[in-house]
């Protein structure tokens, strides 16, 4: 009996946890009779006919690896009609019947031109910024979180020896899920968001007289957390926030760029609880040929929904819990 087979990449920035989705669906796969086909590199391994087969052996070791084993890479020929046929043409040399996509909403457009062209495909949410609104928690984000808390300790730990003011920046381009959740969890004196860009708490001279009320108050040393989404295009952000906060306060200012290392290491517990999950749910739903749906987890639960829709949702931001870390911050 031929086994019918699924594939499956991952796309956009790499996540940890990514990899733990790709074993729990093969695993889970090999258990239902499918035979599942990776496809390196993200949709450019579609344009390469760059395929393998996953087995059970091939992916042993993968489960708690950082990364993705599988690649990935930006693809512009996916925003093509002629690449988009050769993605198809590439699925059907392979004879897939179905494909799984994990990675971010970039991704999720691309899974839905697929859909749209007869390939029942299905997205799980791989990115570490948590800024796919349909969805509580993407697979990457709690990992990402922890790293980041790490680093703002260790940083705070030398700030608090030289009697300084550290910014870290963090990643969330559009997103300040990290930042935001960063600073709660640590107790940072204050956070600096893109969705709160325009308000009022904004103004830096308004972190200035936090940071010299705790130097008058408390003590001599305070952090900042501080989402590279914020002043976007602004080069050296960090740099330039610390100038104009020692010129505003007289005090010492430090700026960290955690950079990459948010991206890297081996997934959390939560992250592939999480991404096994929502892969058992992927493999089910292409099970029954059911594909253009994207995996999330809301309230504890998994859940899928059309992926137009989900990609639709206004992104909404955690006030309570802003509001939360300005209290924790003595407001
Ligand atoms: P991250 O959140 O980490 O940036 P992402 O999935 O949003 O992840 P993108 O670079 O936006 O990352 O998209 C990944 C790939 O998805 C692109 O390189 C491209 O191949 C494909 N893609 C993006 N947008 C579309 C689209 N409108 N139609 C088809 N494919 C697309």
């Amino acid at each position: 009996m031929t086994r019918r087979r699924i594939g499956i990449l991952t796309s956009g920035g790499d996540s940890p946890g990514m990899n733990a989705a790709v074993w729990a669906a093969v695993r889970i796969g090999a258990g239902a009779g499918m035979q599942i086909l990776g496809v390196r590199d993200g949709y450019k391994g579609l344009m390469d006919e760059n395929v393998v087969e996953l087995t059970t052996d091939r992916i042993e070791d993968v489960l708690d690896r950082g990364g993705t084993f599988l690649g990935t890479a930006r693809c512009k020929e996916m925003l093509t009609e002629e690449g988009r046929a050769q993605a198809v043409r590439t699925i059907q040399k392979f004879g897939m019947e179905g494909l799984i996509v994990v990675g971010g909403d970039g991704s999720y457009q691309g899974a839905r031109t697929l859909s749209q062209r007869g390939v029942p495909t299905v997205g799980l949410p791989g990115t570490i910024d948590n800024d796919l609104s349909y969805t509580d928690y993407t697979i990457g984000f709690d990992t990402a979180l922890n790293t980041v808390c790490d680093s703002v300790l260790k940083i705070r730990d030398t700030m608090r020896s030289h009697d300084r003011v550290g910014i870290v920046e963090v990643m969330g381009r559009h997103c300040g899920d990290i930042a935001l959740n960063a600073a709660v969890a640590c107790g940072a004196d204050y956070v600096l968001v893109p969705e709160m860009q325009y308000a009022e708490e904004f103004d830096l001279s308004n972190v200035a007289r936090r940071v010299e009320h705790i130097y008058r108050t408390t003590r001599t040393y305070a952090t900042i957390v501080l989402a590279e989404g914020v002043c976007y295009d602004m080069e050296h952000r960090a740099h330039v926030f610390r100038r104009r906060l020692e010129a505003a306060t007289g005090h010492s200012v430090r700026e960290t760029v955690l950079g990459y290392t948010q991206r890297g290491g081996s997934p959390s517990i939560y992250d592939r609880r999480l991404a096994i999950n929502m892969a058992d749910r992927a493999i089910q739903l292409l099970a029954q040929r059911v594909g253009n749906r994207v995996v999330g987890r809301r309230g504890g639960e998994i859940f899928d929904m059309d992926i137009m829709e989900a990609l639709n949702m206004p992104r909404t931001f955690d006030r309570p819990l802003y509001d939360l870390a300005n209290r924790l911050a003595g407001d």
